[in-house]
């Protein structure tokens, strides 16, 4: 099979491509470098499986070739980050929305099989625990930037589930819960690569918030797993699907378990969210996921816990920072 996979340079999207190519598939990568990078493919442009392109989703033109020679497209490209969707709120509308409407077109024209990755940042600041896949979403107003992400991301879930229901191309759409791993850039404000760094640094670890605001990591290979599972399911197709692991922690835990593990000497900073991220910052309290019907239809369940998705972080961030 060819397989295209937008935002194949990023760090998800570069897990699934190793997946992929060692399962002996064709992979094509169509990723704009925004905030993927070719490093993360380093080793698999032998030129025969992988081809990669670097261009928008926004190209009207190269989406349509591209689809039209793939057997199955995973849509990853996308803005991520709170931090990069708090700093650029055009491009991260322009980027999702638009991206996202011309892969599908291309998609419905040649009738090729198509997975979205959406984000649990779509139930918003509902307070209903666990986030159950046909749960309300709760935004906030449109004066408070980081709800520009969840509303895009929520517009292309209609968009693929309106091209089932209208034209039953076959769609299938994942809202994925903090995934964490090797290769996962601090950059864009994720909290285990930027705390982990910090840690092996000695700088002070920065804690948003008073830190009682909890979350659920998934190793990303847990993740790939199911992506790459989904491809060949039949009861997934027109549905949306959590993926995610239901082990929950507070930041605040989370930060002293970082110390523990990286057996630092930094200390903890607490950060008010107005200076971390400006005034009139709205965080979700917790996040934890119904992962039931994944459980149901793939047989899903995520083998890898919170030590050990810290440890492979740990270990890449010290490879990387030379320790
Ligand atoms: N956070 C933090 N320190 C950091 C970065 C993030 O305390 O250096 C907090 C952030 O405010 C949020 C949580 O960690 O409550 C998870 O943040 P992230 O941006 O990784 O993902 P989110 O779940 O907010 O999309």
């Amino acid at each position: 099979m060819s397989i295209l996979v937008t935002g194949g340079a990023g760090f998800i999207g570069s897990h699934l491509c190793r997946a992929l190519l060692a399962q002996g598939e064709k992979v094509v990568v169509l990723d704009d470098l925004s905030t993927g990078n070719l490093g993360n493919l380093e080793g698999l442009e032998d030129g025969k499986n992988l081809q990669v392109f670097v261009g928008s989703v926004n190209d009207v033109r190269l989406v349509d070739e591209l689809v039209s020679r793939a057997d199955f497209v995973y849509h990853l490209a996308s803005a991520v980050g709170v931090r990069l969707i708090i700093d650029q709120p055009v491009r991260t509308i322009e980027s999702i929305v638009g991206g996202t409407t011309v892969v599908l077109d291309a998609c419905n024209r040649y009738r090729k099989p198509f997975l979205l990755t959406s984000t649990s940042e779509v139930y918003g600041k509902g307070s209903k625990v666990p986030f159950s896949e046909n749960d309300d979403t709760v935004m906030g107003p449109t004066s408070t930037r980081r709800w520009s992400y969840a509303c895009a991301k929520a517009l292309d879930e209609f968009l693929a589930l309106a091209y089932w229901v209208e034209t039953r191309l076959p769609v299938t759409v994942v809202r994925l819960f903090n995934t964490v791993g090797p290769r996962q850039t601090g950059q864009y404000g994720m909290v285990i690569p930027n705390l982990v760094t910090q840690a092996l640094q000695g700088k002070p670890i920065t804690v948003f918030g008073d830190g009682t605001q909890s979350r659920c990591f998934t190793h990303v290979a847990d993740i790939v797993g199911a992506l790459m599972k989904l491809r060949d399911c039949e009861a997934a197709r027109g549905q949306v699907i959590n993926l995610g692991n239901d082990q929950e922690i507070t930041i605040l835990d989370l930060a002293k378990r970082i110390q523990e593990l990286t057996k630092t000497n930094a200390p903890i900073e607490i950060i008010p969210y107005d200076k971390a991220y400006g005034p009139g910052f709205e965080d979700m309290h917790r996040r934890v996921p119904d992962i039931s019907k994944a459980g149901n239809i793939i047989g899903y369940r995520p083998t890898r816990g919170l030590d050990l998705i810290l440890e492979d972080v740990i270990a890449e961030k010290r490879h990387r920072l030379g320790l």
